[in-house]
């Protein structure tokens, strides 16, 4: 089978100054939530801000003026080729922003969060979208906001809990998806984590798509299956460990993984392929 080659992560060792306010091409709307953004950064020290500034100060932010963008689905896009971000709504900038501050391009890679992208291939990409969405959540979410890509973020969630919020944030930041898969493989082989990253870019790509994907449908409770069980799989082993090692108690051994099984159940139920082709039915009609 072909295999993507997945690349250690450039480091960005400059661009320890903020030159953002020098940016004429930063529509001035969204000054404030920028000044929201970095503050964000600031108080969370194990983020790296370096890609944040080196990005932001040729950085173009704008609401959605071409056709193209206002006829689009997406709510809003960052182009890194560009370094060019438009939004629907001001709320979307933080998603964008996180997208902006996780990109490296180099060597004709795209290193962009937890994905690498290149002409032939991309990898990564759901784990990626579902994490920048978690991140929004956790950070910028205010009452009413629309979240996207739910089941990723909930399985980025899930990935966050066994290796720890501080390491995956600060792996998130350099765009350093190779030492993520060295702290799963503390758990599982490296070919385990290889296809759990790209059965979920495909039940992304299938839940996320603007054509309704019905002959791919009964994919989706499959996928979903197979996804969870390498996610117990890491979870169990970091249980055991974490026992044997007088971190927790055998309660709390049981407590933990009974909240597991609770959230996984939830998300069978939820995206079994026939609950949500009634859904997307009634939405059609
Ligand atoms: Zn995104």
């Amino acid at each position: 089978m072909f295999k993507i080659f997945i690349k250690t992560a450039p480091i960005i060792t400059e661009d320890n100054e903020n030159l953002r306010l020098k940016n004429k091409n930063i529509n001035k709307i969204f000054w404030q939530k920028l000044n929201h953004f970095e503050k964000m950064l600031q108080e969370n020290k194990h983020m790296s801000p370096q890609l944040y500034y080196k990005n932001i100060k040729d950085a173009h932010i704008h609401e959605a003026i071409k056709l193209n963008e206002e006829k689009s689905n997406d709510e809003g896009y960052f182009e890194a080729a560009k370094n060019y971000i438009w939004v629907k709504r001001k709320f979307h900038v933080y998603h964008e922003l996180l997208h902006l501050s996780s990109s490296i391009v180099y060597n004709n890679l795209y290193y962009c969060g937890f994905s690498q992208e290149t002409y032939h291939y991309t990898i990564g990409d759901g784990l990626n979208e579902g994490y920048t969405s978690l991140l929004e959540y956790r950070y910028f979410y205010y009452d009413g906001a629309e979240m996207c890509y739910e089941l990723e973020m909930i399985i980025a969630r899930l990935i966050e809990e066994i290796i720890g919020k501080n390491t995956m944030e600060s792996l998130y930041f350099k765009a350093d998806l190779f030492n993520l898969i060295k702290e799963l493989e503390k758990y599982a082989s490296y070919n385990e984590i290889y296809n759990f990253i790209c059965k979920l870019d495909i039940l992304s790509e299938i839940l996320n798509s603007d054509i309704l994907y019905y002959s791919l449908y009964p994919s989706i409770g499959i996928l979903t299956k197979s996804i969870l069980k390498f996610i117990e799989k890491c979870k169990i082993k970091k249980l055991n460990n974490d026992l044997q090692n007088n971190k927790i108690t055998e309660e709390e051994y049981q407590e933990i993984l009974n909240d597991f099984y609770d959230v996984t159940k939830d998300l069978c139920k939820k995206y079994n392929p026939m609950v949500l082709t009634r859904k997307k039915g009634l939405l059609n009609n």
